[in-house]
């Protein structure tokens, strides 16, 4: 199983508001803001609401109504973003060996550039 929650993330302190960030989407289910340390010209960080781990604590517990919610929240940001057409990419890290650093479920979405090859 995962490690537990600790509500001492930084993504759990966005979420409260203690540490600023630059919102670009926010709704019941997810909060998405600008990566503090860009990889591509768009690079935005879209969060649940919900206290999870990562991606497989998520699809573990999460209910279908954060699920879908999420996963609707995701898409919205990338065509608010007018993102659809030229392309982009989501990824999601999940423990050590994807490098995942902060304990809260993130979705990567890139975009503004070509992205070359996945594991380039
Ligand atoms: P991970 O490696 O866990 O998939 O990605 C964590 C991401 O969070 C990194 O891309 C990193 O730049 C970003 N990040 C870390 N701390 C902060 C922060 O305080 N604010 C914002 N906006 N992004 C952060």
């Amino acid at each position: 199983a995962t490690r537990p929650y600790d509500p001492d993330n930084i993504f759990a302190k966005i979420l409260r508001g203690e540490i600023p960030n630059k919102t670009v989407y926010e709704d019941e289910w997810a909060l998405a803001f600008h990566d503090i340390n860009p990889a591509a010209p768009t690079h935005i960080l879209v969060i649940p609401k919900g206290a999870y781990v990562s991606w497989d604590d998520f699809s573990a517990r999460g209910s279908n109504e954060e699920i879908g919610g999420f996963v609707r929240a995701v898409g919205h940001v990338a065509r608010a973003l007018d993102l659809v057409a030229p392309g982009y990419r989501l990824l999601a890290n999940v423990g050590g060996h994807a490098g995942q650093e902060v304990p809260h479920l993130h979705v990567h979405l890139f975009g503004g550039r070509p992205l070359g090859p996945m594991l380039a």
